[in-house]
């Protein structure tokens, strides 16, 4: 019998209840042993409804319980902090989005982790979503013909328990660019099959965010095949729903209500104007990224998304975010 992977996590957030938690239940093989807040009446509540066995109430303690890999959902400029101390007590890494707040913290996780041979994974689970994979194959297998056109809307209305250090704190690393545009970066770069290499952004307040910290962003960035995409992104979007479209010289896709937490969506394929529906089963994408941390842990395969590749959708966030600032296209 495989030994159980025995889950730690940091944080006693909503992202881990809602979604983490029941995916690691429901993939064979692993559990849930501990969790780590920063306010023991919170955690050990916490860790009570979610049926927790062991709280504790700081990182060093969490480490030392005898867990094989950590969770980390803490709030972003948390991150990098309790992913370098998990891969130096020899922990694997399942890190939420953003990995880190800097390039330079994110560098260093992803060279601790391949210094101490341990899996550094990070939850862009977008990835996981069949709706993206079909997205990848229709690129991949030449079926929309050489790409001309690429937009994407992450535009929603942020739910009010989404709100607080996500739209008001600076130093907690609130606004669009840590909380959409990372996980855009990430789901472009795996569909499209190449990276950005140079952005132009503008971003906006409409007054769900507080002052000086942005809550839409407008976003101009380029592959390095040349390739150019328009990205809108939003908290204060009340009236539509998330969108993908690609434009190739033989067909177009367009994909609505597809970049969400849920699975779900509808997919297109337009030719000559004429769509057709694709169809699509949709399965909840985080088991799949459990289980293929999973699997990494035991010698077999990759992570969904690697830490590498959460360093190329920071480095975008980073870059859009100083185009935007400085008002200059920038080369990443
Ligand atoms: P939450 O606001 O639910 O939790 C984040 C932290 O805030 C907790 O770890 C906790 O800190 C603190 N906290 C939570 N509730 C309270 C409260 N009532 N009073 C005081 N402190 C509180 O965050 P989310 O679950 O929305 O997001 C967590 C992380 O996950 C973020 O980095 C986000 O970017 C990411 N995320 C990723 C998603 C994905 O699909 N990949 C989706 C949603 C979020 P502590 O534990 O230190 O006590």
């Amino acid at each position: 019998m495989t030994k159980q992977l025995r889950w730690g996590l940091v944080g006693a957030s909503r992202i881990a209840a809602e979604w983490i938690i029941p995916a690691i239940r429901a993939t064979p093989g692993n559990e849930v042993v501990a969790v780590q807040g920063s306010n023991a009446a919170r955690v050990s509540e916490y860790a009570r409804t979610n049926d927790i066995p062991l709280t504790c109430e700081s990182l060093e303690e969490l480490l030392s319980a005898g867990v094989d890999a950590v969770y980390i959902s803490n709030t972003n400029e948390k991150h990098a902090r309790a992913a370098i101390a998990a891969l130096n007590a020899g922990k694997h890494v399942l890190g939420e989005k953003p990995m880190a707040m800097t390039e330079q913290d994110a560098r260093e996780m992803v060279s601790l982790a391949k210094h101490k041979n341990l899996v550094l994974a990070i939850n862009h689970h977008l990835r996981g979503m069949n709706s993206h994979r079909k997205l990848r194959e229709l690129v991949e297998s030449g079926v929309l013909g050489d790409l001309v056109a690429v937009r994407a809307m992450f535009g929603v209305l942020l739910p009010q328990h989404n709100r607080g250090w996500r739209t008001d704190s600076a130093s907690a690393g609130a606004g669009v660019f840590f909380d959409l545009t990372v996980h855009d970066a990430d789901t472009l770069h795996f569909i499209l099959g190449e990276k950005f290499v140079r952005v132009a952004a503008f971003t906006s307040n409409n007054g769900i965010s507080a002052k000086g910290i942005e809550d839409g962003v407008a976003t101009i960035a380029q592959t390095a095949s040349g390739l150019t995409v328009q990205i809108t992104e939003s908290f204060a979007i009340e009236h539509a729903r998330t969108t993908l479209e690609l434009h190739g010289t033989k067909a177009s896709v367009f994909a609505d209500d597809v970049l969400l937490q849920r699975p779900g969506g509808r997919l297109e394929l337009s030719v000559q104007g004429n769509r057709q529906e694709i169809p699509i089963e949709h399965e909840n994408a985080y088991p799949r990224v459990i289980a293929a941390f999973a699997d990494a842990v035991r010698g077999v395969g990759r992570p969904l998304v690697s830490g590498e590749d959460g360093l190329a959708s920071l480095r975008f966030a980073l870059a859009a975010r100083t185009a935007s600032t400085t008002g200059r296209v920038i080369e990443i």
